[in-house]
């Protein structure tokens, strides 16, 4: 959900220097939910590598090619995770440059035993899988805290699920490459199946911890203040979750109708993705056994609070 004004759009397909060795390349693909669009980042000074190809366009492709300069070449393709805004480029660009793809699986990996359930055995009624990049595959599977390492440069990956089951985030030095797991103008998309709110939590307080100094988003500006910028989103995500507890205290409700009593504020377009994040947040409350769904769960179950 957008939270405040973002900056200035940078030009679409024009690299941006942010730091020595980091540029970024804006995709042209804004919305609602990209806002300017995907940030696809070049790593690196003679072997770069590629963080989030983007989406599949072939202006965006040209582009990531004419930033290669002539003494430089791509050797690594990164992807955070398999939507379709960050992961589609990356298959053609490996068959272009012949540089592996690296993520930490495909589509569907990653995700809780629960979130694994609720997508086999009631994949219609939980909804979800918006923007999906179901056919993306990687060549190497990363591990979690892996290391790979390029030329004069050396990338931390970090196994993030949350708003996405494969999404990792990548850490150079003590800036991280946050994907869609922190935006600095909004928050996340927590989709379930493929979002988890348990697992998104963790993600953040995991981040938080290692003290970054700068976080470098998969959408928008760089987020300077990065510590203070996570515990405002986890923050942000309790408060809502005391909303939940509260409004399920004065009688039942599914989801639909909390996200209506909690984003009165928020334009109609976006009360979809408030309507799945509230969703996420009612079965990670259940999952706690702080709630208590009426039927099995699924997108329209009714939850019960039994707090006084
Ligand atoms: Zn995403």
């Amino acid at each position: 959900m957008p939270q405040h004004t973002p900056d200035i759009a940078p030009t679409p397909g024009l690299p941006v220097t942010l730091a020595p060795g980091l540029r970024c390349i804006l995709a042209p693909n804004p919305s609602s939910m990209t806002l300017h669009g995907t940030n696809t980042y070049l790593v690196g000074s003679k072997g770069l590598a590629v963080i989030d190809p983007g989406p599949a366009d072939p202006a965006h492709l040209a582009a990531i090619r004419a930033a290669v300069g002539p003494d430089q070449h791509i050797s690594h393709i990164l992807v955070t995770h398999a939507h379709l805004d960050h992961s589609p480029l990356a298959r053609p660009l490996a068959t272009l440059t012949g540089a592996p793809v690296l993520a930490y699986g495909d589509a569907t990996a990653g995700r809780s035993a629960l979130m694994q359930e609720l997508a086999a055995t009631s994949r219609q009624d939980i909804g979800g899988g918006e923007g999906v990049d179901a056919g993306f595959a990687p060549d190497i599977c990363l591990a979690d805290e892996e290391i790979v390492q390029g030329d004069n440069w050396s990338i931390a990956a970090l196994w993030t699920p949350g708003h996405f089951g494969n999404h990792m985030c990548f850490a150079i030095g003590d800036a991280i490459l946050t994907g869609d797991l922190v935006m600095g103008w909004a928050t996340s998309l927590i989709s379930p199946p493929d979002g988890d709110m348990s697992d998104y939590m963790a993600s953040c307080r995991r981040l938080s911890a290692r003290r970054p100094h700068t976080l470098y988003p998969g959408h928008g500006a760089p987020v300077t203040q990065a510590v203070a910028r996570i515990e405002q989103i986890l923050a942000h995500r309790l408060t809502r979750e005391t909303a939940i507890i509260q409004a399920l205290k004065r009688g039942p409700a599914d989801a639909r109708t909390l996200a209506a009593i909690l984003y009165q504020d928020t334009p109609a377009t976006l009360l979809p993705a408030a309507t799945r994040s509230v969703l996420a947040h009612l079965i990670d409350l259940t999952q706690q056994n702080r709630i208590f769904p009426q039927s099995a769960l699924r997108m329209d179950a009714v939850f019960e609070s039994h707090e006084i």
